[in-house]
């Protein structure tokens, strides 16, 4: 069987067309794979990678997107990062695995120690780690339901929280997460998130925050609940900031009724919002807080990191699993650390922000389809909707995405009702490239001609 690999030439240093895009060498691979990977799993770009360098992404055909994507906002220091890249080729040598709950190791240790001290709060704080953000967030409730002693679990409306079966119970939205798959877990109970665009007028963040704990005193009670598990920038449901005042509000209510506030950070957390954590634009510091993403630089990794009380409430042995913090991706982790934090790449997200935003929000008003620009840090979205209304236009979003891929750029979408599409470049991506991005995105947006790339 042949490998297909890309060209060996240094990456060209910028957007870079040679073929169609898909070209032969994806097309090919399309094949090969409707034969052994079902239509389930789904891909959002035409084209196979073959190689990537910060915001590069090379295909198979030896084509060059610009990443505005960082496979879901988790090569934040840029694919491939060479000191992540050097830290696992180490790690790897000495030691893959031997399973923290066999033979532990120091990694592991270190990565708990700068989770500590990273995360909100200086408070005693313990680590777990595991895998995957969906095994972080079942298991921040394994935690608080261990903790506290009651069962309910609070989720928002919009929510996104992963795809095994407790996380799906958590997930707002039916269409592709849940449905087929149930009967879920019991004991998940939606409450009405803070969404600016969508609320009534006059809805503040302490309203929104007093009608999410209405529902909640009603329907079930506060002292039945174990945990409020919540997204500080919704992600998955499309890039909602809450109004001001919602977190606040939520972290009183929580303390005052012995609720466990977990911070769901796998998709805001490291830097990505243009602070380390997206808990700290809200000054709020939650009691557990789930982390994945973005944390081990391409490699997976996810944690729970917490109040030394809730965390040490759990009896020896209850927490744990085969891979999780495993070495090579402990490894990374520090690799990636290093690099937020000597590089100040909450920083950069803030000036991503801008520049972003400069371009962008001159459409509100110019192009129809687009409601708002929103967003924190590099975690920015257009809401696109039908002109007249804010009724959403899922199939616009698709049109754009797919327009960005055939020339060059690479972008998402998100959003309960697939209306959103959302940009989460690498930190570390080039003023030029990102402008060049832009001005893709913003050729599509508006109909006029797209620039074209290098061939
Ligand atoms: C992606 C995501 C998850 C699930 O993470 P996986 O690693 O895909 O299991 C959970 N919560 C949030 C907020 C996410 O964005």
């Amino acid at each position: 069987m042949t490998t297909v690999t890309g060209t060996r030439a240094p990456l060209a240093p910028h957007r870079l067309l040679r073929t169609e895009v898909p070209g032969p060498a994806s097309r090919a691979l399309a094949e090969r794979r409707a034969r052994v990977v079902p239509p389930g799993v789904g891909s959002a770009m035409p084209v196979y990678a073959a190689r990537a360098q910060g915001a590069l992404v090379e295909d198979v055909d030896g084509n060059v997107f610009v990443d505005l994507g960082s496979g879901i906002a988790v090569t934040s220091v840029g694919v491939s990062h060479p000191e992540v890249v050097a830290a696992v080729a180490a790690q790897a040598a000495d030691l893959t695995h031997t399973c923290f709950m066999v033979t532990p190791y120091e990694p592991y240790v270190a990565v708990c120690e700068a989770l500590a001290r990273l995360t909100p709060g200086d408070h005693a704080k313990r680590s777990v780690l595991v895998s995957t953000g969906a095994e972080a967030v079942e298991n921040a409730v394994k935690i608080a339901r261990r903790a506290t002693g009651r069962d309910a679990v609070l989720v928002l409306d919009h929510a996104y929280h992963g795809r095994t079966n407790l996380t799906m119970a958590m997930t707002a939205r039916a269409m592709p997460y849940k449905t087929g798959f149930g009967p879920f877990a019991g004991e998940v109970y939606r409450v009405p998130a803070s969404y600016p665009l969508r609320d009534p007028a006059g809805m503040t963040g302490e309203r929104a925050a007093a009608r999410l704990v209405d529902v909640a005193q009603r329907q079930v009670g506060a002292d039945r609940v174990a945990a409020l598990v919540a997204e500080p920038v919704l992600g998955e449901g499309g890039f909602v900031v809450p109004a001001p005042g919602f977190w606040p509000a939520l972290a009183r209510w929580c303390r005052d009724n012995g609720i466990v506030l977990v911070a769901d950070e796998v998709q805001t957390g490291f830097a990505r919002t243009g602070a380390m954590f997206a808990a700290e634009h809200e000054g709020v510091v939650p009691d557990l807080v789930t982390t994945a993403k973005g944390i081990a630089g391409g490699l997976p990794l996810a944690a729970v990191t917490g109040r030394a009380e809730l965390m040490d409430a759990v009896h020896p042995g209850g927490l744990g699993g085969t891979f999780g913090g495993n070495p090579v991706a402990c490894a990374a982790a520090l690799a990636a650390i290093e690099v937020y934090e000597r590089d100040d790449l909450a920083a950069a997200a803030r000036r991503i922000e801008r520049r972003v935003r400069a371009r962008l929000e001159p459409l509100v008003g110019r192009v129809p389809a687009v409601a708002e620009v929103r967003g924190r840090g590099a975690m920015l979205a257009l809401e696109l909707v039908r002109p007249g209304g804010l009724e959403p236009d899922r199939a616009e979003a698709a049109r754009v995405a797919a327009a960005c891929a055939a020339a060059g750029v690479l972008v998402l979408t998100c959003g309960t009702w697939g209306n959103v599409v959302r940009l989460l470049p690498p930190l570390v991506i080039e003023d030029a490239l990102l402008d060049d991005a832009l001005d893709v995105l913003v050729a599509v947006l508006t109909g006029a001609d797209v620039p074209g790339a290098a061939a």
